[in-house]
This record gives structure tokens, sequence and C-alpha cells, in this order.
């Protein structure tokens, strides 16, 4: 059992001694101290099943025994920069996740974050190309440092510092975007930018196909294979961002891009791939991996003993547990049981996504679409995206779909 600091005595050490800019979940924090599968306690010993979890920490559920192991066995052993030494568990888990991806893809860097990889897959789009223009979509997150931030396109997430050499295309949103669901007319929002607002040639695009912060937004389909069209024909790379919708969660496909029938030049990806270890990989084909050999790239944890330990023992659990086919399953079901909770509540306008990325987006007004802003608080705080572990059963689906259904009665 818990001895230590009360939610109220951390929340005011916190105030003193951390960031002003750090936000909490929930009008009330969670003082969570322990973690089992999709389950979370707090220091009453109160258990919450976490809805939302998978994307930001864990895709094989929290403190899963095999992912534990690995990282102790391995911390036991030794720990250091990836770079400096030889160590068979980095090379072990980059075949395994070169394994995992279609075409050419097949060299992997790793970094320590999401943020990092985008900003390494940007950097190199421009080497490769010798251009410096990107493209990514109006809605998108991508990352808060320098050029990941230039490609983010929301308000709230962008501070005003120099951010230089990005386009923002028009959001293939199929509930909000003006096309509707018809991705062939919103890519040719994207071979307008080239006309127009290049010199004709570009570094890239870049993309999730399914967008996490942006409130899970899948892009109208026939988008992708139509941008990554104009792209190359401009000389560009096309980058998919799988940080949030990759690795296994959209159940019906590893990759998320792989829905839209599309192969990439550069995969990024980062969050659950450590099921909490920090951990980001960007992979690419041989022939682009080369442009980073004109200097010293050089990243002193990225991808080093311990993390690159945790991810692939969670690339195994993936497998030995068929988390794919749990993610489909379930997730099939959960988003019928919230499609049918439609019909008896008024205020949702929208339910999307697939697998265990999905969102319910609640309206005063389906018409007009006004989001209920005060009413998601109360329904679905922390916000509109349910995205648990993999290991999220068909119980807890019903236990899930059950509170908001109340909650929904409530508002
Ligand atoms: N890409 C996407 C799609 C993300 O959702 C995030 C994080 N929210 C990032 C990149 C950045 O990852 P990190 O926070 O690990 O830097």
């Amino acid at each position: 059992s818990y001895t230590g600091p009360s939610a109220d005595e951390i929340l005011a050490k916190r105030k003193t001694y951390l960031s002003p800019s750090l936000f909490h979940f929930y009008n009330k924090p969670l003082n969570v101290v322990d973690g089992k599968k999709q389950y979370l306690f707090d220091e009453n010993g109160r258990r919450y099943l976490d809805g939302f979890g998978g994307i930001a920490t864990v895709c094989c559920g929290h403190s899963h025994p095999d992912v534990v192991d690995a990282v102790i066995n391995q911390i036991k052993r030794i720990q250091h920069s990836t770079v400096l030494y030889l160590n068979h568990v980095i090379a072990d888990f980059a075949e395994a996740l070169a394994s995992k991806m279609p075409g050419n893809l097949k060299v992997v860097f790793f970094t320590n974050s999401g943020t990092e990889a985008n900003e390494l897959a940007i950097m190199m789009a421009r080497l490769y190309t010798g251009s410096n223009d990107i493209i990514s979509l109006r809605n998108a997150y991508h990352g808060n440092a320098a050029g990941t931030m230039g490609a983010t396109a929301q308000s709230n997430w962008k501070f005003n510092v120099v951010q230089t050499g990005v386009h923002h295309a028009l959001n293939p949103d199929p509930y909000r975007g003006a096309f509707g669901s018809d991705g062939e007319k919103y890519a040719k929002d994207v071979q307008e930018l080239i006309d127009f607002g290049t010199s004709g040639h570009v570094a890239g695009f870049l993309s999730e196909a399914i967008q996490g912060v942006g409130g899970i937004v899948e892009l109208a389909p026939g988008y992708l294979p139509d941008v990554y069209k104009s792209i190359r024909k401009a000389g560009g790379l096309c980058i998919a961002d799988e940080v949030q919708a990759g690795y296994a969660r959209t159940g019906s496909h590893f990759w998320s891009f792989e829905a839209q029938g599309v192969v990439p030049d550069i995969v990024t990806m980062a969050k659950g791939i450590g099921n909490g270890i920090p951990l980001g990989a960007v992979v690419t084909t041989p022939e682009i991996a080369e442009v980073l050999t004109r200097r010293n790239y050089f990243n002193t944890f990225g991808g080093n003993p311990l993390c690159t330990a945790a991810g692939h023992a969670v690339l195994k659990v993936i497998e030995k547990e068929k988390l794919q086919d749990n993610a489909f399953v379930v997730g099939s079901y959960m988003k019928e049981r919230l499609n049918a909770l439609k019909d008896k509540h008024e205020i949702i306008g929208d339910v999307r996504g697939r697998g265990f990325i999905l969102g319910v987006e609640l309206v005063t007004d389906r018409q007009q679409k006004t989001p209920a802003k005060a009413e998601t608080l109360h329904v679905m705080e922390p916000d509109e995206r349910i995205t648990p572990p993999l290991c999220f059963t068909k119980e807890d689906a019903d236990y899930l779909v059950d509170v908001m259904d109340y909650t929904m009665s409530k508002v």
C-alpha cells in the first residue's frame, strides 16, 4: 500500500518547483501510484479503467511483466550510450522493427521522443531533396521544437517564435471539412500549394493518417495517394507520423497509413512503442538514410540498450498476445456501441476513428456542429479521445460506454 505524500501535497510542490506551464487532467488531478494492464490505482487503492493512456504511455498495458523484466535485466547488465559500443539489443530491435515495414523502409534511427523523430525526418527530407518547403496539415500536431512546431498547426501549441518553411494544407476532415469525405478534392489543395506557394520543388509532406491531438480525425479516404503523387512529382519525400495512430492501434493495420494504401518514404514513431520508456524512431530507405553521413550525426541516448530492450519486449508482447487483433475486434465493437449511443443522445455529433483510436465529438447543435465545450469536460474529461492500452477487453469497452451513457443522461 502507498504511504507517500497526498495528491494535495504533491500538487502544492509541483506548483512551487515545477514548470508553471504544466497542466493536468481532471478538475481534481489524480495521484496515480500503481498501474496494472488497463487499470490505474490512486493512493487510496481506488481502481480506474484507463481509456486514454494507450497513446501517451503504454501500448501493451501498464507495468507489463515482460517489459518490466526486459528493462530490469538490461539495467543490471549494462546501460550506456547508443552509439559508442556494440550491443545486440539495439540491433535486434532495429531488425524487428524493419520487418514490420513495407517496401524498402529498412534503416532505423532511434530518438528519445516523437518531436526528435519528426525533427530528424524533416531534416533528412530537406537534405535529400535540396529543397526547404515542407507541407503539413492544418490541425496537425508533430512536436514542440523549432521545425516540428512549424509543422504543427493548432494555435494553442504554437509559440510566437520563428518557424519558417512550412505550408499548411486544408485538412481533409470528413466531419468539418469543406469537401466532406472526398479525399481527392482536398488533395488538390496540396497541388495548389506547390504551384502557388513554392518554387515548384518541395522537401516533403508530413502528416498522420489519423490525427491524434487534433481530435481523432481520420483523413478522408483517397487523400494520401493523390497527395503523395503530387509531392513526389515536386521532388519531395512523404513522411508518415505514426506517433499516435501506429503500432497496431488501428487494429485493421499495423501502421495507420496502410489504410490509405500508401507507402511513405520516411515513417516516425514514439510514445507507446516503449510502453512508457522514452523511445522514438525514424525508419527510412538506405538511400535516404545516407544523407546523414555527410556530417557527424550523434544522439547520446536515442535507442540506448535499456530503451530498446523495452521496445523489443513491447513488440513481442503485441505479437504474442495478438493485440492488433484485439484492437480490431474490441475497437470495432466499442465503436458500434458508441454509434448506437448517438440515437439516444442528441449531444453526440460524431463518432470516428478505428480500432483503439476513437473519438466522440459532442455538439450543442447537430446541424451547426457547435462544439459542446462545457459538456465535453463533464462527459469526457480529459478529452474527446478514446485510446486505451491495446489489452482493453470487451467488458472494459462495455463499462466505458455505459459510464458515458450514464454521464450524458445527467448533463
Ligand atoms: N507526433 C504526434 C502525432 C504526437 O501526438 C506527438 C505528441 N503528442 C508528437 C509527435 C510529439 O511526441 P513527443 O511528445 O514524444 O515529443
